[in-house]
């Protein structure tokens, strides 16, 4: 435990300080002014400073800077505002009292001391800086773990959106998104565009290359279907196993086909072979594409289950073609 002891009487200071040596405070720095007290424990260079005070004994009457005004500057001072302060008051100034402990002290006893208070104050200063150094470290650690929770709380919701495998918005994320664009789109009166895509004959890609190198071939298309989305409000999510499917707000039936071709041309250029596949030589997809104009008679996984049966459509059409939903709302029947 240190404690600064600042007194200009030797006599007070020598009483005191052989008093707290004798019942085991020996780190004591002894000053005999304001001025004095600063230079030693580097008040004036805060960043330098390495003293660590427990407790201050502050003579009121001083020369120089009065124990007042040091109790004021120690209690705004960065490093040592949280230091108890005792002041050491002669029994005609204990007017002065008041001020002191507006200033910031905490405590007093008056010169010469007594044995017993001097100690009793001593102690219970002490037990109070003790408490204070506990709670702050307990709220310093409070702080850490806060924050490592912060941080901990952001990745798992950015977990319990995207899917692992490919990065792209998981099943979870695409139906909040459909759900509010939908809406959207139902207040603005605007077209609403689902395309689906599914890798053709992925299964015979697994079973010939194996289901590592399966998951590689998704990685690659995905990424180069979500290359192709060139709007910031679309999205692309992994909608199951190797399907994929694409939100397109206020986009008509046309932009959906544009990026219907976009998505046939990214996986063209990937060129990954495929030799289990009666459709071609490479991976190909086949894809399905609806358009709507959202009304109170539809609902978000309607346009879906269009989207899906024009996928199927596809299928039964020989693969890697894209078709397009029957009741999709026509180019000239839309708003934009
Ligand atoms: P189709 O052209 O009719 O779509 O035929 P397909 O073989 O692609 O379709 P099918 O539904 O019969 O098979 C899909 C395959 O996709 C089977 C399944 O093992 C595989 N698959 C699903 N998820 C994953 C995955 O995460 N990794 C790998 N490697 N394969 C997957
Ligand atoms: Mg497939
Ligand atoms: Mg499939």
């Amino acid at each position: 435990m240190s404690i600064l002891i600042v007194d200009d009487s030797m006599v007070s200071r020598v009483f005191i300080s052989d008093l707290l040596n004798e019942v085991g405070y020996t780190d004591l720095i002894l000053c005999d002014s304001v001025e004095e007290a600063y230079l030693v424990i580097g008040f004036n260079e805060p960043d330098k400073t390495e003293t660590d005070l427990d407790l201050i004994l502050l003579d009121i009457n001083l020369p120089g800077k009065s124990g007042i005004d040091a109790c004021r500057e120690f209690s705004a001072h960065e490093i040592f505002c949280d230091v108890p302060i005792i002041i050491i008051s002669g029994s005609d100034f204990l007017e002065g009292l008041d001020s002191a402990f507006t200033a910031g002290a905490i405590d007093y006893i008056t010169k010469p001391p007594s044995h017993t208070e001097l100690l009793a104050r001593v102690r219970s200063a002490l037990r109070l800086k003790t408490e204070m150094n506990r709670r702050k470290a307990r709220e310093e650690d409070l702080m850490v773990l806060n924050e490592r929770l912060a941080e901990v709380n952001l990745e798992l919701e950015r977990l319990s959106v995207t899917d692992s495998l490919t990065g792209l918005a998981n099943r979870r994320s695409f139906n909040e998104f459909l759900a509010r664009e939908w809406l959207r789109e139902q207040r603005n009166q605007q077209p609403f565009s689902v395309v689906m895509i599914d890798i053709d004959h992925f299964k015979k890609y697994n079973d010939h290359y194996g289901h590592l190198e399966g998951d590689v071939c998704l990685q690659k298309v995905s990424w180069a279907l979500q290359g192709a989305l060139c709007r910031a409000g679309d999205m692309l999510a992994r909608y199951g196993g190797e399907e994929f499917i694409a939100i397109l707000p206020h986009t008509h039936i046309q932009g959906a086909t544009e990026l219907a071709a976009a998505f046939h041309a990214r996986v063209r250029e990937l060129a990954l072979p495929h030799c289990g596949s009666p459709v071609s030589s490479i991976v190909t997809i086949s894809i399905g594409i609806a358009s709507v104009i959202p009304s109170q008679n539809l609902s978000p996984s309607d346009v879906v289950a269009m989207a899906d049966k024009a996928l199927y459509q596809a299928k039964d059409s020989g693969r890697n073609q894209c078709v397009i939903a029957e009741s999709s709302t026509c180019d000239d029947q839309t708003a934009s």
